[in-house]
């Protein structure tokens, strides 16, 4: 099993908050549909011929693609890769999904939407400069059921400027009122480089404090817990059956094909990244010159992997697992370094798993740090 991944570097504007790679700019876009085909093809190999299960349309904002152009695309995923698509996902942004989009997306295998609205509040949408009303992020999700895309997935942002937990709450609530079966959750993070970040050294915004992002991140779990919305990864929540397949395979080594620029790859050995900038990887891809970077990982770096995408998840990291994989130095390595996290009620050691508590979810950066190694232990 496999996946792949497309990049749709295009935004009409830039969220303040997003270190994602995008640009406005789109004179060049039927070259960059043409350079994602071309990658498609050209790396026909990578997967081995294993079955792409999952297909998914990130970016920027894959919502401004004309249906002629995911025609494109689909064509050359369906012509260079053996396809039994469990799970196709296309991001959107709200203002992107009228009617007439919606019914032209029933041409294709998209069978799940993952829409940004970060907030059911018009006031923090304006400081995030996104495009929609907290009113018209509500009609798009009805004008999808509508149309019979049941899977969706919302996102929203916590720890917004100003943000009081009252209107964390009432965010929650709004959000389980659209009835739907998936919900991401990330708390604001000041990316270096981005707009909010200088807002910040301005003295513009100011951050939360430490207490009261505590107590939004019990209230998400919590609420949506209420709602038979479990949370399955640190900041992603799903009704039973109704987990992202595509991005659970970044958490379990399944490998994935990454194609457009800024996009990432993994075939199970090697990762590979592709420049971040769309001039230089259609110019790249037509003139047959490198356009991506590649990290060969060795066993300590596919440990640290490890570490960090399994104690992002719920279930944990399996202790059997790692010592299959790793062997003896790091098994007793991974469990010396976490025998102080289980003392403060950070982390819990159970049935073969470690696994992070509450606590330790909401300060796994720094767990999955102490966990990780520097160099080999032998
Ligand atoms: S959050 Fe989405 S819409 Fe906003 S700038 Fe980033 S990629 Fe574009």
């Amino acid at each position: 099993m496999a996946g792949i991944y497309i990049h749709i570097p295009l935004c009409r504007s830039r969220c303040v908050y997003c270190d994602f790679y995008s640009s406005t700019f789109d004179g060049n876009r039927s070259e960059l549909v043409e350079a994602i085909c071309a990658e498609l093809t050209e790396r026909r190999d990578y997967l081995r011929e294993a079955t792409v299960k999952t297909l998914y349309f990130g970016g920027g904002t894959p919502s401004l693609l004309r249906p002629d152009e995911l025609s494109e695309i689909f064509s050359a995923v369906e012509a260079n890769y053996p396809c039994a698509f469990e799970e196709v996902t296309l991001e959107a942004n709200p203002d992107d999904l009228s009617d007439a989009f919606l019914t032209s997306l029933k041409r294709f295998p998209i069978n799940r939407l993952s829409i940004g609205i970060q907030s059911f509040h018009d006031d923090d949408l304006t400081l995030l400069n996104r495009r929609h009303t907290a009113e018209e992020a509500k009609a798009a999700v009805r004008r999808c059921q509508s149309h019979g895309f049941t899977n969706i997935s919302i996102d929203l942002i916590y720890g917004l400027p100003n943000q009081t937990l009252s209107a964390w709450e009432d965010n929650l609530r709004q959000a389980i009122e659209l009835d739907v079966p998936h919900i991401s959750a990330y708390h604001l993070t000041y990316e270096e480089g981005t707009k909010i970040y200088r807002m910040l050294q301005k003295g513009e915004v100011r951050e939360v404090d430490e207490e009261l992002s505590v107590e939004m991140f019990h209230l998400l779990r919590s609420m949506l817990q209420e709602a038979g919305i479990q949370q399955y990864e640190i900041s992603n929540f799903a009704r039973p059956g109704c987990h992202a397949r595509h991005n659970s395979s970044y958490w379990d080594g399944t490998p994935y094909l990454g194609a457009g620029p800024a996009a990432h790859s993994f075939d199970g050995k090697d990762r590979r990244w592709n420049i971040s900038n769309t001039r230089r990887y259609i110019e790249a891809i037509r003139s047959g010159e490198p356009y991506y970077e590649l990290e060969v990982l060795d066993e300590t770096s596919s440990y640290n992997d490890y570490v960090i995408t399994s104690l992002r998840t719920i279930a944990g990291m399996d202790l059997d697992v790692l010592a299959e994989r790793f062997g003896e130095p790091y098994y007793s390595y991974c469990l010396r370094q976490v025998r102080p996290f289980v003392g403060d009620g950070v982390a819990v050691v159970e049935e073969n798993h470690v696994r992070l508590t509450e606590k330790g979810l909401f300060l796994s950066d720094a767990v999955m740090e102490e966990l990780m190694m520097v160099e080999n232990p032998e």
